[in-house]
């Protein structure tokens, strides 16, 4: 029995395991790959463009805008900075804003894992979560066994990448739980054909 289980141990997960736990929350973080944060890994070409200076509410699409407001509101880019500077990780504008690391990406998921540890945030790789329900509290199934929780973060992230650990778990918990789901499409990558197909489509 845990107060907040945070299932995916992504960029995410990691952000708000940490905060829970600094709150004094008893956290446990399951992930189904065998390690952490794949995706920020890959992230900015493998430097992490990791916020923008002058990220605003106006720069999103969203059809909720006021989450996008009390969000940067509530954290700023300045947050985010001030945490990458107390790990002491060196890092540079390359354009219009976009802060990369000089390094790597690595430094970021570790500083988040470094984080999670000093909030004494439990994680667990090699997890595959199954099924949520919920009675007085939540009951989440996974391929080694059962947990439970008071509070619980579904932060399984987007479609891209399955090879990454990406799975639709998010959208189906959402549609158990009666959430309006929103058509999903290909965003932020490139959409890419094969020779054969971009022969017949691109006129
Ligand atoms: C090529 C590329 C470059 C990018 N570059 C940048 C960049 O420079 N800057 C930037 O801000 N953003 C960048 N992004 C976007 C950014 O990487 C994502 O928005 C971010 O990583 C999403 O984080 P997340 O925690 O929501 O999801 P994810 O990182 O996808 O994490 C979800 C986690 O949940 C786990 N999971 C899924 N299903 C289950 C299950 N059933 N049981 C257990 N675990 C499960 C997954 O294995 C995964 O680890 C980039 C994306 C790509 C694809």
């Amino acid at each position: 029995m845990y107060d907040v289980v945070v299932l995916g141990a992504g960029a995410a997960g990691l952000m708000c395991a940490m905060e829970a736990g600094r709150r004094g929350r008893r956290v446990l973080v399951l992930e189904r790959n065998d390690q952490p944060g794949k995706k920020i890994l890959i992230s900015g070409g493998g430097r992490c463009n990791f916020t923008n200076l002058y990220a605003g509410p106006e720069h999103y699409y969203s059809e909720n805008p006021d989450f996008c407001r009390s969000a940067l509101a509530a954290y700023p880019p300045a947050s985010f900075i001030a945490l990458v500077e107390s790990h002491g990780i060196a890092y540079h504008e390359k354009k219009l804003g976009q802060l990369f690391c000089d390094g790597s990406a690595r430094e970021v998921l570790d500083m988040l894992l470094d984080e999670c540890s000093a909030a004494g945030v439990e994680l667990r790789f090699g997890r595959q979560v199954l099924e949520v329900s919920k009675d007085d509290s939540f009951r989440v199934v996974t391929d080694s066994g059962v947990v439970e929780a008071e509070s619980l973060v579904v932060a399984t992230g987007g479609l891209s990448i399955p090879q990454l650990g990406a799975s639709g778990l998010g959208y189906e918990i959402a549609v158990q739980f009666g959430l309006r789901r929103v058509r999903t499409r290909p965003g932020l990558v490139p959409f890419t054909f094969l020779k054969q197909d971009l022969e017949f489509f691109r006129s």
